[in-house]
C-alpha cells in the first residue's frame, strides 16, 4: 500500500522535511516529501509505513506543531528512493519564519573543543538562527539574503545538502571558513582593531565593559547599547550620555541562575524566559541595581539569544544593561555607519560584523499574568506573525500612532508586522514605510484596500491618504476590541472594556475609558469617563499637573467667573478626554507618587508597586452614562503620601466599577487597551470575570492594525 499525507501546521522552514526523510530513511520506506503551497505532502510505501505517523509525531523537530494530517491510502506506485522534492507551487503563501534563538545542539557545539565550530559567534542550524533580519526577497533561499556575500566552503556545502544533516538547507550556514567576521571598532574615529581571531576580539570587548566602559553590540536585528549592569557609574553614565533620565533598562544575564539572584521568578516567568522565543520578560525585583529601574519594582530580563551573546558571557559573571540601540523612540539601529552618526558619543567601542541586518527587528516584550501571558512588543522570535483566517481582499491595516505595526491579510492569513514604534520622528515614519514596502515584497503583496485609524494626525492615516487607494478609518478602541475578537475567532455580542492612552473619538474628543457593546460589525458606547480637559493637548500628558489642576478648578471656577484662571478654562479652546490612561497619571500626581509622567507606564507601575491586596476599601464610582472619576481624584488628593492606600483603593474601585456595569448586561467580557498591560489590574479582573483578552496579539496599541484589519476581512467583500 502507499500512504499518501497532507500535513499542516508550523511545518515550512523548521526542519520539518530532513525530520520526514530521517524517518523514513530509518525504517526503510520508498518516496517522497514536498512542500506545497497547502502543506507538506508526504507520500510512502513499504512494509514499515504504517509506522511511520507515529514515528514522525513522536519525533518532530523543535519548532514544528502538526495541526492537521490527512491519510490517503493509493495503489503502489513502486518507488525507488525516498527523496526530498523541490516545490514549483507559488511561493506566496509560505509564511517568512521569525529569528529563532541559538538551540541547545548548536550551544553544544559551539562549546566543544573538537567541534570544527568551536566558539563560532555565527553558529546556526536549520532549527536556529536568522530568518526575517536577513531575508531581501521570496522565496527564502540563500541567495535572496544578507548570506549570498559568503560564499559556501565546501565542508558547509557538504552538510547544507546533506538531508541527514542538522544543517540540511539551512541557508545562513556558515563558519570559519567561510562565514561572516567580528569586527571592533574604537571610538574617537572608529577605527578597526586588528586581532589574530574572533574570541580575542569578543574577550577585548568583555575586558572593556568590565573597566566600566558602554559598547554597542550588533545582534540579530540590531545593535545593543551594552554595559555592566552591576556598576551603578557606567549605567549612569549610559543614562547621561544617551539622555535617558529614567526609563528602564532591560538586563541581559549569563542564565537564569543569574537572573534568581535579582528577581523572584514564578514558574511561568522561567518558561517564558527559556522559551525559544527568548523574550524580554518583565519580571519582579529581588535585589535593587541602582539607575537600572528606580522607583519601580519590576525588571525587564533576557537570556542571551545569539551565539555571540553566549561567547561574550564566557568572559563575564554580571548581568549586562542592553537596550535597543536608538536615539529616544526611534526605531533599532541596524548598521554601524549610522551607529557611528547618531550614537557615536555615547559608545566608547562598537563590536559589529559584516552580516548585514536587512530588516531590523526589536526585543520582544512579554509578561506572565497568572497562567497566562500577554504581549506588549511582539517583534523578535514572534513576528512576523501569522494567524489563519478566510479572507477574500488583499487588506493593508496601518495601525495606530503609537507602538505602531502593521498587518496585512490575503488568502488565508493575516500576518501582523514586527513592532515598528511611535510614529513621533522622521526616522520612525521612514522606517514605517520601509516596513510596508518590505512586507508588499517578501509577500508578493499589493493592497486594495487600506485600513487606518480615525485620527487624522496620525502619520499612519496620513499616509493611508495619499496612496489613492480605497480607504476606511476604523475608531481606535473599537480595533482594539476587534482585535481580541480576532485572537479567539469571536461572533456575536461582546461587553467591551477599553482602557487606553488616547486615541480619537466619533465625537472628536479624545476618548480611552470606554465602555462598547460590540460585534464584528458594529459597536455601541455604553459607558465612559466623564470627559475632562486635557491641558495641552495630547503632547501634554507628560504634565499630569495641569490637568489635575483643570478637573479640580473646573467646577469651582464656575462660582468665580471673573478670575483669570476661571476665564481661561472656560474660554481656552482644551480637547476633551475620557483616558483612563490619564487617569493613572492624574491619581499618581495627586497622591504625590510622581511630579511628572517621565516616561509613558510610569504611574501604572507605581501604583502596581504599591498595591496592598490586603485593603479592601474602595470608592463608589456611579455608573452612569458618564462615570465620573473625581470621588476617587479627591481621596487620591485626601491621602496624599499613603501611597498604599491610594493605589489600593484606586484599582479596587475601577474594579468594583468594571463588575457592577458587567452585572447590568449578560454578556461575555472583553478587557483591552494599553491599561490592561497593568497585570495587578488584568490578574483580578482575569480572575473575577474570566474575560476574552489578547495574549499573543499586543494588548496595548501594537494590536491596532490587527482589529482594524479584522474589521475589514469581516465587513467587506
Ligand atoms: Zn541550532
Ligand atoms: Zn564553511
Ligand atoms: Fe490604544
Amino acid at each position: 500500500m502507499r500512504y499518501r499525507y497532507k500535513i499542516n501546521g508550523i511545518v515550512q522552514g523548521v526542519g520539518f522535511r530532513p525530520s520526514v526523510y530521517k524517518i523514513a530513511t530509518n525504517l526503510n520506506l520508498k518516496g517522497f516529501v514536498l512542500n506545497s503551497g497547502d502543506g507538506v505532502i508526504i507520500e510512502i510505501e513499504g512494509k514499515n509505513a504504517s509506522k511511520f505517523i507515529n514515528e514522525l509525531k513522536n519525533n518532530l523537530p523543535p519548532l514544528a506543531k502538526i495541526e492537521s494530517i490527512e491519510e490517503e491510502i493509493l495503489p503502489l506506485a513502486n518507488y525507488k528512493t525516498f527523496e526530498i522534492k523541490e516545490s514549483k507551487n507559488s511561493l506566496k503563501t509560505t509564511s517568512i519564519s521569525p529569528d529563532k534563538s541559538i538551540c541547545d545542539e548548536c550551544i553544544k557545539e559551539m562549546f566543544d573543543k573538537n567541534n570544527r565550530r568551536y566558539f563560532y559567534p555565527f553558529i546556526n542550524c536549520t532549527n536556529c538562527g536568522p530568518r526575517y533580519t536577513i531575508i531581501e526577497n521570496i522565496p527564502y533561499d540563500r541567495k535572496n539574503t544578507s548570506m549570498k556575500k559568503f560564499k559556501m566552503c565546501e565542508e558547509c556545502y557538504k552538510e547544507y545538502i546533506n538531508p541527514l544533516d542538522r544543517r540540511y538547507h539551512a541557508e545562513p550556514i556558515s563558519c570559519y571558513n567561510c562565514g561572516p567576521k567580528l569586527n571592533v571598532l574604537e571610538g574617537e574615529n572608529f577605527k578597526e582593531i586588528p586581532f589574530d581571531n574572533e574570541i580575542e576580539k569578543i574577550k577585548f570587548i568583555a575586558n572593556k565593559i568590565k573597566e566600566g566602559k558602554i559598547v554597542a553590540v550588533k545582534g540579530l536585528g540590531g545593535f545593543h547599547l551594552m554595559c555592566d549592569a552591576t556598576n551603578k557609574e557606567a549605567v549612569l553614565e549610559l543614562r547621561k550620555r544617551k539622555r535617558r533620565p529614567s526609563k528602564p533598562f532591560a538586563l541581559m544575564f549569563k542564565n537564569l541562575e543569574q537572573i534568581k539572584e535579582y528577581a523572584k521568578l514564578t514558574q511561568k516567568d522561567e518558561e517564558l524566559i527559556n522559551s525559544y522565543e527568548k523574550p524580554i520578560v518583565l519580571v519582579k525585583k529581588k535585589k535593587e541595581l541602582p539607575g537600572i529601574a528606580d522607583k519601580i519594582d519590576r525588571y525587564g530580563v533576557f537570556l542571551p539569544y545569539t551565539p555571540l551573546h553566549l561567547l561574550l558571557f564566557e568572559f563575564l559573571d554580571f548581568p549586562l544593561v542592553a537596550t535597543s540601540a536608538n536615539v529616544s523612540d526611534e526605531p533599532i539601529i541596524r548598521d554601524s555607519n549610522e551607529l557611528i552618526e547618531k550614537l557615536g558619543s555615547v559608545v566608547d567601542y562598537i563590536l559589529d560584523n559584516n552580516r548585514d541586518i536587512i530588516n531590523a527587528c526589536d526585543d520582544s516584550v512579554v509578561q506572565a499574568v497568572g497562567e497566562d501571558i500577554i504581549t506588549m512588543r511582539c517583534a523578535r522570535g514572534y513576528a512576523p506573525f501569522s494567524i489563519k483566517t478566510k479572507n477574500s481582499l488583499n487588506i493593508l491595516a496601518v495601525g495606530a500612532n503609537q507602538k505602531n505595526t502593521i498587518s496585512l491579510s490575503f488568502g488565508d492569513k493575516l500576518i501582523l508586522s514586527p513592532h515598528i514604534g511611535d510614529l513621533q520622528t522622521l526616522g520612525s515614519v521612514e522606517y514605517f514605510e520601509r516596513t510596508i514596502k518590505t512586507f508588499r515584497r517578501l509577500y508578493d503583496f499589493n493592497e486594495d484596500i487600506i485600513i487606518c485609524d480615525k485620527h487624522p494626525y496620525y502619520e499612519s492615516t496620513k499616509w493611508a491618504f495619499k496612496q489613492n487607494k480605497k480607504t476606511y478609518q476604523i475608531q481606535h478602541h473599537y480595533a482594539h476590541a476587534l482585535s481580541t475578537m480576532f485572537e479567539y475567532d469571536l461572533d456575536g455580542e461582546y461587553l467591551c472594556f477599553i482602557f487606553d492612552g488616547t486615541g480619537y473619538g466619533d465625537d472628536g474628543t479624545i476618548w480611552g475609558g470606554e465602555v462598547f457593546i460590540a460585534d464584528r460589525h458594529k459597536y455601541k458606547r455604553i459607558h465612559y469617563i466623564k470627559p475632562f480637559k486635557l491641558i495641552g493637548g495630547e503632547k501634554g500628558v507628560k504634565n499630569p499637573a495641569n490637568m489635575a489642576v483643570a478637573l479640580i478648578t473646573d467646577d469651582l471656577a464656575k462660582n468665580y467667573p471673573n478670575y483669570k484662571i476661571a476665564k481661561t478654562l472656560k474660554n481656552g479652546s482644551f480637547p476633551l478626554t475620557s483616558s483612563m490612561g490619564r487617569i493613572f497619571d492624574i491619581v499618581a500626581f495627586l497622591c504625590g507618587m510622581i511630579e511628572k509622567n517621565e516616561w509613558e507606564g510610569l504611574s501604572g507601575l507605581l501604583i502596581e508597586r504599591y498595591y496592598n491586596p490586603n485593603i479592601k476599601e474602595t470608592v463608589e464610582l456611579n455608573i452612569d452614562k458618564e462615570i465620573d472619576f473625581r470621588p476617587l481624584l479627591n481621596f487620591a488628593a485626601k491621602h496624599r503620601g499613603d501611597f498604599e492606600r491610594v493605589s489600593s483603593v484606586f484599582l479596587n474601585s475601577i474594579i468594583k466599577m468594571i463588575e457592577n456595569i458587567s452585572k447590568i448586561y449578560d454578556l461575555p467580557v472583553i478587557v483591552g487597551g494599553g491599561v490592561f498591560q497593568n497585570k495587578t489590574l488584568l490578574g483580578i479582573i482575569n480572575k473575577k470575570l474570566n474575560p476574552y483578552f489578547n495574549k499573543k496579539i499586543p494588548i496595548n496599541d501594537g494590536g491596532v492594525s490587527v482589529g482594524q484589519a479584522a474589521w475589514g476581512i469581516w465587513n467587506l467583500k
